[in-house]
């Protein structure tokens, strides 16, 4: 596991030194983050690594998973997609199903830190048991909250106004709320097995393994097999591409254990890409960091073409890698893409088949847009800020207006 001086060749010691000083004021005190899954997704990515970080810096991190059953999950995901702006049914049976499997999981983590951290809405309902003349509360949304369906907004505000602070990605999220609205976008870790340099022999040898050829483009996508993530809108921009030039495609992903739709859009996928030995549909199982980190860098071209999206971690990782990134115009993903200098944002299948075939004819166009990528997330969107700005906004749940030196 990395260590906090690891960062600095990538960071410099000045973002070191201020997250140390930082964690010092909050020495002794519990973080206790509290999600719905240990792995897939970026919520589980994201804490994988900065806990055992955020400890060395001297607080005390922990980190909880709720635990719910199959129609808990159907639930939970009903309303994911209904906060992206999906209409769904939400009955007063969901709602039942939903409040009773929180209240079940108030005995299961049993909210104790000094700052309790809840991650999204699978968890919400546990604010109810928070003593908050004891503990301090955050809510982090990691999700796109641009356009979200009344009904379910309004059950969730409920929640969310109890805590001390919601945290959300981007400012096209935030909602007329009487509780504070921290904005913090997600990160990701150079050093993880995720997004470490890796040389040119384990890039070859995990192309190797799933039959990729090396010489041939290739354009990928890293998702979830989630709709949201329009999958089958990935392989009908390619199959445009395809009729002009020749190239591979790749849609890589596993599921998460609170995404119960993943197998039905896996199905949807193989029978789109049916016939066609160029299109790599790889299900992959959660330990495969190596894997994600390869696919990406042997990557001619990384896509993106959610139809909703929270942050898009994925972007991030592709951008880091040097990576032309062409990525849909949604959520957090123009926080991190430029049009036209540190990657493309399109809105459809045909624009995404148009800036496919213009990237791969441009390679030198495509490397700088790589390049100045990579250049922005090393300014905005690596972990150590991430760290810092949580660090700062625990600081001051306790210390409402105080200055707080380093
Ligand atoms: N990921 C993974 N395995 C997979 C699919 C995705 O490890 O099979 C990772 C991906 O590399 C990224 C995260 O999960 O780090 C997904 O985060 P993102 O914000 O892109 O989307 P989310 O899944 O949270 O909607």
């Amino acid at each position: 596991m990395q260590k906090l001086e690891d960062y600095i060749p990538i960071v410099g010691p000045e973002r070191i030194d201020e997250i140390r000083a930082l964690g010092a004021h909050l020495s002794g005190r519990t973080i206790q983050n509290i999600n719905s899954t240990a792995v897939g997704g970026g919520v589980a990515e994201i804490l994988t690594r900065m806990i055992p970080l955020l400890r060395e810096a001297g607080v005390d991190a922990r980190w909880d998973v709720i635990r719910g059953d199959n129609r808990f999950f159907a639930v939970t995901k009903a309303m994911h997609n209904a906060l992206h702006g999906v209409p769904v049914s939400f009955t007063e049976e969901d709602r039942e199903v939903f409040l009773e499997v929180n209240r079940q999981n108030v005995d299961v983590v049993q909210p104790w830190g000094d700052i309790i951290f809840i991650h999204d809405p699978q968890p919400i309902g546990l604010v109810r048991a928070i003593d908050r003349s004891r503990h301090r509360s955050v809510w982090r949304c990691h999700i796109d909250f641009a356009n979200p369906m009344p009904d379910i907004w309004e059950f969730l505000k409920g929640f969310i106004e109890s805590f001390d602070a919601a945290v959300f990605s981007a400012p096209a999220f935030s909602r007329p709320l009487s509780v504070r609205q921290v904005l913090i976008s997600p990160s990701i870790d150079p050093l993880a097995e995720k997004n470490r340099d890796l040389t040119k022999e384990e890039i070859h040898s995990v192309c190797a393994q799933f039959g990729l050829d090396p010489g041939r483009p290739i354009v990928t996508q890293i998702s979830r097999f989630d709709y949201l993530k329009d999958p089958v809108g990935v392989i009908k921009a390619y199959k445009m591409v395809k009729a002009h030039l020749d190239c591979q495609l790749v849609l890589a992903g596993g599921g998460a254990t609170d995404d119960p739709e993943g197998q039905k859009v896996l199905d949807d996928v193989r029978n789109e890409a049916a016939g066609d030995p160029d299109i790599f549909v790889l299900f992959l199982p959660p330990a495969s960091d190596r894997i994600i980190n390869a696919l990406q860098r042997a990557s001619s071209v990384v896509l993106q073409k959610s139809l909703k999206e929270g942050f898009g971690l994925t972007v991030a990782e592709a951008l880091w890698k040097a990576k032309p990134v062409i990525a849909s115009a949604v959520g957090g993903i123009p926080l991190q893409v430029t049009h036209k200098y540190s990657g493309i944002l399109t809105h459809s299948i045909e624009g995404t088949a148009f800036w496919i075939k213009q990237l791969l004819n441009e390679p030198t166009f495509a490397a700088t847009l790589g390049q100045n990528g990579r250049e922005h997330v090393l300014a905005n969107f690596l972990i150590t800020r991430h760290i810092k700005e949580y660090l700062l906004l625990f600081l001051s749940l306790d210390r409402p207006g105080d200055v707080i030196r380093l």
